[in-house]
């Protein structure tokens, strides 16, 4: 079918405001954060479920694929179209509702993470996933995904929070879940699209802490403040917030901000605890101090909320201070055992060396979660290169008993790193799954699965 015939079709069936089918428009919805699709044959910007309905349908019998669309933050190239589809972009979908009593927020796949949280608060209630894309991705995308973000080794992923969820299949049919036998829901939270639309869901809100407190330590390596990290846990901290950067990261911080961070440290931990308890609170960053400085860490609390504000900013501005370095980025996401961080980490950084790209490393210590960033210039150099380097980063996760992702999904960019992560057998299965709810393959092709054929990366084929 034509892209002309079906953008027809579908102003037809939900009139014009609705469909985008001019080049020009179109052109825009084949990326996402990090990758290039193929150019759409339509996109449509449904106001409702029964708009996606009609959608999917109409899709259906036109024999296209669907590709489902949050903000396109995401950085696998999951929202990039691996082949001309029609596309369903949720930006509309952004009805909202709070109830207090039930702590619950009801939320459209359309609405941006932020507002959760803000619409929440007057009700003196929390949204906690955070990902640090928040005033941009939507629900959809982080469910779609399994948004993690600072706050996760406390409280857990945007999946976590789900009570009930609103989908659409690809045959068109309307499906409400909740969270019990065969938890439905939870597969279809981090399927990046390719089981079904998630066009609305109820998620779980919880009150503030009360009382938040927030340290900076600086080591010598990054063995030291990863052997911090696990004895604090282990003397019974539950941190709020464990986030690192490397030295490279750190001096790309300080570079941009000038505000006094230690150049020479090989690893900076920034940690908050938190709760209703004061003393609970206090104690706790008592432990994470001890544990910081009998690994060697300089310590620096923070003395007043401003106080902590500030040294959160040497994190937050991560990405602008990135940006100044080389104008692209690839965002690699890998989770390892905490227990090979160092080696992780000199490895990559070793990796980086010989590729002669400039490679930062940063994330979620608490829970291995590491994001290395090949930063580079597409005028001058390969993109090819960078993709070498982001497969033999996947493959030192492998190596050392981690796994390909832990926020951002495999989307199309770490799809042929599967063959090397699973075995075929364990494929077998999860493609049985994939066609037991889209037996022909229609719902964002070319993401996360292999195809049975495609060979594995390793050694020389990849090169
Ligand atoms: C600067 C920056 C910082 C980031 N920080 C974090 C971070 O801290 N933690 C983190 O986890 N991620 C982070 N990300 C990645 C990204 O923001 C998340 O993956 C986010 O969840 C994507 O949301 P989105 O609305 O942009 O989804 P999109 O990128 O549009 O889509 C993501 C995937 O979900 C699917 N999808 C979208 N909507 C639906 C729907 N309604 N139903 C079914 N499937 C759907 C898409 O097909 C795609 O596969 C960051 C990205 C950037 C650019």
């Amino acid at each position: 079918m034509t892209a002309a015939k079906i953008a027809a079709d579908l102003t037809r069936l939900l009139g014009p405001h609705k469909v985008l089918s001019t080049i020009g428009e179109r052109l825009s919805y084949r990326y996402d954060a990090i990758q290039m699709g193929v150019t759409p044959l339509v996109v449509v910007l449904p106001e409702s479920t029964a708009d996606v309905v009609a959608a999917v349908k109409a899709a259906k019998a036109a024999g296209l694929p669907i590709v489902g669309r949050g903000a396109a933050s995401g950085l696998s190239g999951g929202a990039a179209p691996s082949a001309p589809a029609v596309v369903i972009s949720f930006t509309r979908m952004t009805r909202l509702s709070i109830d207090a009593a039930r702590r619950e927020a009801t939320a459209q796949a359309g609405v941006v993470t932020l507002q959760v949280s803000e619409a929440a608060k007057p009700h003196g209630l929390i949204y906690p996933p955070d990902p640090a894309s928040f005033r941009t991705s939507t629900i959809g995308g982080n469910l779609g995904e399994n948004a993690g973000g600072p706050m996760c080794f406390k409280y857990g992923v945007s999946g976590d929070y789900v009570k009930r969820l609103e989908f659409v299949d690809e045959n068109g049919d309307l499906h409400h879940l909740t969270r019990d036998a065969y938890d439905l829901a939870g597969l279809l939270i981090g399927s990046e699209g390719t089981l079904g639309l998630i066009t609305e869901a109820t998620l779980r809100l919880t009150t503030p802490p009360r009382f938040t407190r927030t340290l900076m330590s600086s080591f010598p390596d990054v063995g030291a403040a990863a052997e911090a990290v696990s004895q604090a846990i282990a003397a019974g901290a539950v941190p709020a917030k464990l986030e690192f950067m490397d030295r490279a990261c750190t001096n790309a911080v300080e570079d941009y901000l000038k505000i006094g961070l230690p150049r020479e440290a090989g690893a900076l931990l920034l940690v908050d605890t938190d709760g209703d308890d004061l003393e609970t609170v206090e104690t706790e960053l008592e432990l994470v101090e001890r544990a910081c400085m009998q690994q060697g860490g300089t310590v620096r609390r923070a003395a007043t909320d401003a106080d902590a504000a500030q040294l959160w900013r040497a994190r937050r501005s991560v990405s602008p201070a990135l940006g100044r370095i080389r104008p692209q980025r690839m965002n690699e996401d890998i989770v390892v055992p905490r227990s090979v961080l160092s080696e992780v980490v000199r490895e990559i950084e070793a990796l980086g060396l010989a590729s002669g790209f400039h490679v930062v490393q940063f994330g979620h210590i608490g829970d291995g979660n590491l994001h290395p960033n090949i930063l580079f210039d597409p005028k001058t150099e390969s993109e090819d290169g960078v993709h070498a380097l982001a497969h033999d980063i996947a493959m030192v996760a492998l190596r050392h008993g981690g796994v390909l992702s832990g926020e951002h999904g495999i989307g199309s960019m770490k799809l042929p790193f599967m063959k090397e992560a699973l075995d075929a057998g364990t494929l077998d299965v999860l493609w049985d799954v994939k066609h037991a709810l889209d037996p022909l393959e229609r719902l964002n092709p070319g993401k996360v699965l292999p195809a049975v054929d495609l060979p594995a990366l390793t050694g020389a084929a990849h090169a």
